[in-house]
């Protein structure tokens, strides 16, 4: 079997403005200025019957022998250097040879370690899994060693969500009750925010806490936009509610910040959707910087790369909890890793919708826990009815 050709297919469509739009906005790293910070937050507001266009693309991997490998969706700058860069390299090569192709890929340019090309490479990665999956019929999960369970937990990530505390109450409450063991919330504030920020960031997690009881495991992210002394102040303060971890208070390349973080706010600390690769996390395992590692296989190196970054965490009992970016690739490599290597992946509530709108079917949590697909490959077949 041969690649025969690289193509990223376009869908779009037409669909209701409502549907998934955001309630409010998590801190961002740009908010120590105030031309960013003191920008109020407007929520979309559509007119009854609005519609906008959504758009996605797909890589397909195509060959010789009537089989083709699937990704997607694939958006961003990466997606020219999957058409202009890996595309001549990779025609007339062994699909089936993921490996190989991953160490050529890797090899073959000085800047592939990360960014936009180790993207690229990812998503070539995933629809190699995808392929070799087709090929022999079976699920990728079973490929990789699984099943290690018919179901993985998922936890409930609230980005986009209300954070004014009635709607705090009545969503955490909801989605305990549908289930989900664990949430994970934003925090609103930060470092540009003052004292007032942070105390309500402190509210938040108070709040949440007293809304589930101390059953529902809780999570805090605060996406690189925070310093040491406030994520130590912050980190202190909201310790006695239990966080199960707080998430990136700094940007991950801060490896001693992050263990100063964790060693004197005493609370674990996670990080990881922003690493690339098994280098990468290595440093962080190796400096005792991290309790969890939350590497996607849409940007650390797919899936390959994910099930060796799964490998390492267990070598050091740091569990890994996939970010939630590609949904099916995280969780065929979670059903093939042991529970207490990776207890649970990331289920976005408000934006699993747009990132699956143009598959068929919906993959999403039953009481707390998502059933990986059973189809040859990831599961992802594109929906152009749209
Ligand atoms: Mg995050």
């Amino acid at each position: 079997m041969k690649i025969s050709d690289i193509v990223l297919v376009e869908v779009g469509g037409d669909f209701p403005a409502d549907e998934t739009h955001s309630e409010e906005r998590r801190v961002d790293p740009l908010d120590i200025y105030t031309e960013f910070g003191d920008k109020p937050f407007s929520p979309p507001s559509p007119s009854p019957g609005e519609s906008v266009r959504r758009t996605a693309s797909y890589l397909e991997v195509r060959t010789d022998a009537d089989v083709t490998g699937v990704f997607g969706p694939v958006d961003g700058p990466h997606a020219s250097i999957l058409r202009r860069e890996m595309r001549g390299f990779l025609l007339g090569r062994d699909p089936l040879a993921i490996e190989k192709i991953w160490d050529l890929l890797l090899r073959r340019n000085r800047h592939s370690r990360g960014g936009y090309y180790m993207m690229a490479l990812s998503a070539i990665d995933c629809a190699l899994w995808d392929l070799k999956g087709k090929a022999l019929g079976m699920p990728v999960y079973r490929l990789l060693g699984g099943p290690t369970r018919d179901a993985v937990p998922a936890y409930a990530s609230m980005l986009g969500h209300s954070l004014q505390p009635d709607a705090l109450v009545q969503r955490a409450r909801e989605y305990k009750a549908l289930g989900y063991r664990a949430q994970k919330w934003f925090f609103r504030y930060g470092p540009g925010d003052g004292g007032e920020g942070a105390s309500r960031n402190v509210a938040m997690v108070r709040i949440l806490r007293e809304a589930v009881g101390d059953d529902v495991a809780l999570m805090f992210d605060a996406f690189n936009s925070w310093d040491v002394p406030y994520a130590v102040d912050v980190g202190r303060r909201i310790a006695p509610y239990r966080p199960a971890w707080l998430e990136e208070p700094v940007p991950v390349d801060r490896i001693s910040a992050l263990r100063t973080i964790r060693e004197r706010s005493g609370i674990p600390v996670a990080t990881g959707e922003h690493l690339y690769t098994r280098w990468q996390v290595k440093e962080l395992l190796q400096a005792g910087a991290v309790d969890v590692i939350q590497a996607d296989p849409d940007w650390c190196g797919g899936i390959s790369e994910l099930m060796k970054i799964a490998v390492l965490c267990s070598a050091y009992d740091v569990p890994l909890c996939p970010h939630g970016h590609s949904l099916h690739a995280a969780l065929h490599v979670a059903a093939a890793c042991p529970p207490a290597v990776l207890p649970q992946v990331e289920f976005l509530i408000l934006h699993q919708r747009n990132k699956q709108r143009f598959m068929k079917g919906y993959l999403e949590p039953q009481d707390g826990k998502i059933r990986p697909p059973e189809t040859p490959g990831l599961g992802i077949e594109i929906d152009r009815g749209n």
